[in-house]
């Protein structure tokens, strides 16, 4: 068979070259993966901006257009800054390597076979389509077409957001109000950092150091740490500006600067999801013969990233005839969400943790509770988190969702040390 043969039987992606893609060409390429790989991929929209482009997402797995029971859903978020526009290709960089990787790569496959992955490249078209390429410090094209910063416009824990939520935020707050995410990434330019909530905190959250710790915090220094040093240059402590210096390139978002109505911190307390905010070029539109290397720089990190969904454990809760139940709370001993973790329509939790031994509680409030212990290994190695189903009396159904608190639990005040430091840093940072 001549080579020309053999390459129309192979599923093919057309060149994804090294430069950046308009809306049109990212759109063709998404729908081109789609036709090519449909076994395996699922192109949806979850809205449309401003301007009325589409929020387009690709999602992959073994089922990919819908959630199958035990398979955890992750998900990458490129471009909210529309001028930040290197995760937008590298996000392109990504799919092209996961379809042409399955059945090839054991690992890629193993990932596949195991995981929902669902990609927004763009989470800011119309901004992206202002922006201009080599403008590594500017703010056009940062915003969204009502000149609106994506990343400062979610719902705040903390504080109260007056901001007029926007139609690409919207769009997503829904997506992610579906519960059915585990883990994610946003990615970001104009530094060069993995970067964990919270990014608001008050007086019960903040530490001296004006880190604002979630119950967390040790899952998410290994979520952070796990890209950084899986990046070829992140945690060898690079400095883009002179102000950004980060310890093995990682950093709580607060103690960086704070930021109110941000994306991770809405996915953590609202959304059942832990969501990290990663930095991944000193300029923020670098130029174009460097995308090569950044994507070289940047694919292992990925790769390893998303593997991290199979930490910890899950399962689900069930009654004596096998029946789920919806709405149990399942958390950790010593870890309570502010927004309880709760099962979903199929009785499925997931909880992400390290190594080691705890105390789960699985509660449907005002009926019954259990307490159980587990030993968890590294699940992500193995591409499963830890097995274990809780099975409750028979009577058991699912009750109404527990109300999640819209105010903040604690009081906002913050010690006049702290405000003062941050205030001066977020007048001085633009902000990611
Ligand atoms: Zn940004």
């Amino acid at each position: 068979m001549g080579i020309f043969s053999l390459l129309l039987l192979l599923p093919w992606v057309s060149a994804l070259d090294f430069r950046y893609h308009r809306t049109k060409d990212l759109e063709a390429f998404l729908k081109e993966v789609q036709r090519n790989y449909a076994a395996i991929t699922h192109l949806y929209s979850i809205g449309k901006s401003v301007q009325g482009r589409n929020l387009w997402v690709l999602a992959l797995g073994r089922s990919p257009t819908q959630h199958k029971i035990g398979i955890p859903e992750f998900k990458y978020v490129g471009n909210m800054h529309g001028n930040e526009a290197l995760g937008r290709e590298l996000l392109l960089h990504l799919i092209k390597y996961l379809v042409e990787n399955d059945q090839h790569d054991p690992v890629i496959t193993k990932l596949i076979n195991h995981t929902r992955i669902h990609i927004m490249p763009s989470m800011n078209p119309d901004g992206f389509e202002v922006s201009v390429m080599l403008q590594c410090s500017s703010t056009v094209g940062r915003y969204n077409a009502n000149k609106k910063d994506l990343n400062r416009n979610f719902p705040d824990h903390f504080t109260t957001n007056n901001q007029i939520i926007q139609p690409e935020t919207k769009a997503v707050m829904n997506w992610i109000n579906t519960g059915m995410f585990v883990l994610s990434a946003n990615l970001h330019g104009g530094a060069l950092v993995a970067n964990y909530p919270f990014d608001n905190g008050n007086d019960a959250t903040i530490d001296a150091n004006g880190v604002s710790k979630t119950v967390d915090n040790d899952v998410f220094v290994h979520l952070a740490s796990t890209y950084a040093n899986n990046h070829r240059t992140m945690h060898k402590d690079i400095v883009c500006h002179d102000m950004d210096f980060f310890k093995d390139g990682i950093t709580n978002g607060h103690q960086w600067y704070k930021v109110k109505g941000s994306m991770q911190d809405y996915n953590y307390v609202w959304g059942q999801c832990f969501d990290i905010t990663l930095e991944l070029s000193c300029c923020n539109y670098p130029s174009e013969d460097k995308i090569q290397d950044f994507w070289n720089d940047n694919k292992i990190a990925l790769i390893e990233y998303i593997k991290q969904i199979h930490l910890g454990v899950k399962g689900r809760v069930l009654n004596q005839k096998n029946k789920p139940i919806a709405n149990v709370i399942v958390e950790v001993q010593g870890r309570r969400h502010i927004c309880p973790y709760v099962t979903n329509k199929n009785g499925e939790y997931y909880l992400l943790l390290l190594p080691g031994v705890y105390t789960l509680n699985a509660t449907l409030p005002g009926f019954m509770s259990l307490q159980q212990k587990v030993v968890l290994p590294n699940g992500a190695e193995k591409f499963s988190a830890y097995e274990h189903d809780f099975v409750f009396s028979l009577e058991s159904t699912s009750k109404e969702p527990v109300r999640c608190p819209l105010k903040p639990l604690y009081s906002n005040s913050v010690s006049a040390v702290t405000v003062t430091v941050f205030n001066f840093l977020s007048f001085v940072y633009i902000g990611i």
